[in-house]
């Protein structure tokens, strides 16, 4: 053998790889397999150099997308490797490196695992760390991810950043994808769904400036065109989408996809990954047909580069499915996520985060297609495992359940459909908060459950606070927004409720309105702190003279029941002290009229309210749960209680039952119609439970609560019961009421 022939060979077995790493595939396989033969026949088919061509050989066709044979083939060079060479050679290890990638694109993750971690454990015998074991061990982890082992993943990745910190420093572009990697597996470790995660939007941002890091030093140090760069631009945009960016996750995948189409080529991981990223970029945005186009493309692009069988290629097919179920195709969805859930359940198991989220995505479908039955199965089926696997309470679980509670509707048990519901909306409401689309959602589809069985002011109570959570959150035009008004509008239209008169006189004294001029049901002041945002603040028409006159009568009863309160379990946080604001005291830099003015006002309410010792000397009949609701045991002489005299009380509470009838049921309150207001004192609590056993629940945040029943009775239509601040109870009654 020439000296010089072998020169060359070596030579065109480097420009081979080099072909490879640009892209060029079909140079590089013409290279290769050139390499191979001559290899072959110089140095004979057991030689070092001759399995070394062979594996490269195999890598090009694994690139290709020709899984198959490339498997076929680095198997045939590891049984002459092994014995000849060792399995410690760099040869045999590469060979089985590469092959656990196969196996792991062809879905079959246990045997990757297996494939990688003796990789590790046979390069760890050395003793010394190199780049090669720790790509490796970054390969292992993605398996462990994917096997929903996030835990296993980060610690590999945690072993992963701090070799490349030591082996390529802190600035390398490899480095700083292992801070990514390890940054981005801290958002699902210890809980295998992503999808809880996604809302955290704290670690979102910071990932997001780890992120903008990478891809600056990957562009300074590697260049615009580096895989490296490409691949770090389609993750930035990844995050984007995850923080609702969607213009900019468009853009950003947008550039990425069609760099690494130039530079890197159509068969391709990272061209794929951007694809299709792009494609739910812009499923999100509302562009269906770009959607599905590039879903087409990404599923016929992975069968191609990993096969039917692979978990990314069912990765495509799910995202694909979505956009069509989306176009209203269920049946070719159906087809699609068929495919996806049982691909997953033998790929990855029952109870993976993934496998379960494609059978539910199923029964999805096949409500969507009427199929009510199946639908049913598939969510019974995967809610156990779910909560066992996920927990109690996992955002899926949650949707899960309210997905199942459609179908019982739909199938006319309306009653498990509401007791579902209920459990779904108070979870919902306590994790997430009540601006939250599944919050929303699934209010939303609670308040027709209740329209279906006929509770017509429960669904209008929670349709009106949807509707505002809704404005709030997504804003006027949203396509849910516009949903819960058209809900809304139903309900009124069943309760016979037109909008055409309805707002033109004031509730309270009845006349026309000049110009519409609105008055809050409950009076800003009077929620104590920590009152949610999202409680109703409901307003009503009313006309400038009975909106002074009232705002002052609530003031009266404000002040003057604040300050004999002081422990009621956070129902009147903060508001004793408005009300001694309100009469001039602990505050400060007030003007000359404002303080005398204050002054006055504090005489006047001071009249009324009288320490409890003195009050029983002079009136001992009267007892002290008639003045202020509260229970006289315990209050000691010097106590503060007041007097509440029903002309105190009453404006305020019959103001804020004219209120609630307007916007319950679009009643005025006028003859025959007529109010009757009781303060009803601690031990008559109990004395009408009978009559509010059944009734409209109203919760305006800790301090205000309000009861309305409908009693079987002729004379009275509705009773009212309000409680304030859990210190004052008053009833009222509506109805054609003898005086
Ligand atoms: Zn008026």
């Amino acid at each position: 053998m020439e000296d010089g022939t072998l020169d060359t060979l070596i030579e065109m077995s480097r420009l081979a790889v080099v072909r490879h790493h640009q892209g060029d595939l079909a140079e590089a396989h013409r290279l290769q397999q050139e390499v191979l033969a001559t290899s072959r026949k110089m140095l004979g088919e057991n030689d070092r150099f001759t399995l070394l061509a062979l594996s490269n050989l195999a890598e090009i066709l694994r690139a290709q997308g020709n899984l198959g044979e490339a498997r076929e083939m680095q198997e045939s060079v590891l049984v002459k490797s092994r014995p000849t060479l060792g399995d410690g050679d760099q040869v045999t290890l590469a060979a089985m490196a590469s092959l656990g990638t196969m196996l792991e694109q062809q879905g079959d993750l246990a045997g990757a695992r297996r494939q990688f971690e003796e990789v590790i454990a046979i390069s760890g015998r050395s003793g010394e760390e190199n780049t090669f074991t720790l790509r490796v061990l970054n390969e292992l982890a993605s398996v462990l991810l994917t096997q929903g082992d996030s835990a296993g993943a980060y610690a590999l990745l945690e072993k992963l950043l701090d070799g490349r910190r030591r082996l390529l420093g802190e600035e390398h572009p490899e480095t700083l994808q292992a801070v990514f990697g390890l940054a981005a597996a801290s958002l699902t470790k210890g809980d295998g769904a992503p999808a809880a995660a996604v809302h955290d939007q704290g670690k979102l941002a910071a990932l997001h400036g780890l992120l903008e890091e990478v891809l600056a030093t990957s562009r300074r140090v590697l260049g615009e065109d580096h895989p490296s760069t490409i691949q770090a631009m389609s993750d930035l945009g990844a995050v984007l989408l995850a923080q609702g960016n969607l213009r900019g996750a468009r853009k950003m995948q947008e550039a990425a996809l069609a760099k690494s189409r130039l530079t890197l080529g159509e068969q391709n991981r990272t061209t794929l990954t951007a694809m299709g990223r792009l494609g739910t970029a812009l499923r999100r945005q509302g562009d269906l047909a770009g959607a599905q186009r590039l879903g087409e493309e990404a599923l016929s692009t992975s069968r191609r580069l990993y096969g039917n069988e692979s978990v990314l290629t069912l990765e495509a097919m799910d995202e694909l499915a979505e956009v069509l179920h989306l176009q209203g195709d269920s049946a070719s969805a159906r087809g699609l996520r068929e495919k996806v859930a049982e691909g997953r359940l033998r790929l990855l198991g029952e109870e993976h985060p993934k496998t379960l989220e494609a059978v539910v995505s199923l029964a999805v479908v096949a409500y969507a297609q009427g199929d009510c039955a199946r639908a049913r199965e598939l969510d019974e089926q995967a809610l156990p495992i779910m909560r066992r696997v996920l927990g109690e309470e996992h955002p899926s679980v949650l949707t899960t359940m309210d997905n199942l509670a459609g179908v019982m509707h739909s199938q006319g048990d309306v009653k498990a459909a509401r007791e579902l519901q209920e459990r779904v909306v108070s979870a919902f409401r306590r994790l997430r908060g009540d601006y939250h689309t599944d919050t929303l959602l699934a209010m939303n589809n609670l308040a027709v459950t209740m329209a279906t069985q006929g509770d017509l002011i429960g669904a209008r109570v929670l349709q009106e606070q949807v509707l505002d959570n809704s404005r709030r959150a997504l804003g006027p035009e949203h396509f849910n927004t516009l949903l819960v008004k058209q809900n809304l509008a139903l309900t009124l239209k069943s309760q016979g409720i037109g909008t055409a008169t309805a707002g033109s006189r004031c509730v309270h004294c009845l006349k026309h309105l000049e110009q519409k001029t609105a008055d809050h049901v409950f009076p800003r002041s009077w929620y104590p702190l920590g009152t949610p945002d999202s409680v109703q603040r409901w307003t009503v028409p009313s006309c400038p003279q009975c909106n002074k006159r009232l705002a002052l009568a609530e003031k009266d009863l404000m002040v003057t029941l604040a300050l004999c309160i002081n422990d009621t379990d956070g129902a009147a946080t903060g508001v004793p002290a408005k009300a001694l604001r309100a009469i001039g005291i602990g505050t400060s830099e007030l003007s000359e009229i404002e303080t005398s003015h204050r002054e006055k006002y504090r005489r006047k309410i001071l009249s009324r309210v009288v320490p409890y010792g003195l009050l029983r000397r002079v009136l001992p009949s009267l007892r002290v749960g008639e003045l202020n609701g509260r229970p006289a045991d315990g209050l000691d002489d010097m106590a503060p209680v007041a007097i509440l005299t029903i002309g105190l009380v009453a404006p305020v509470a019959e103001k804020i039952v004219r209120g609630l009838e307007f916007k319950l049921v679009g009643r005025y309150i006028e003859p025959p119609l007529s109010l009757k207001c009781f303060v009803v004192p601690p031990e008559k609590i109990h004395a009408l439970d009978d009559v509010f056993e059944k009734s409209t629940d109203l919760e305006f945040g800790p301090g205000l609560r309000v009861l309305r029943a409908v009693p079987m009775d002729n004379e009275i239509f509705a009773m009212y019961r309000i409680i304030i601040w859990k210190a004052l109870t008053v009833d009222v009654a509506v109805g054609r009421l003898s005086h």
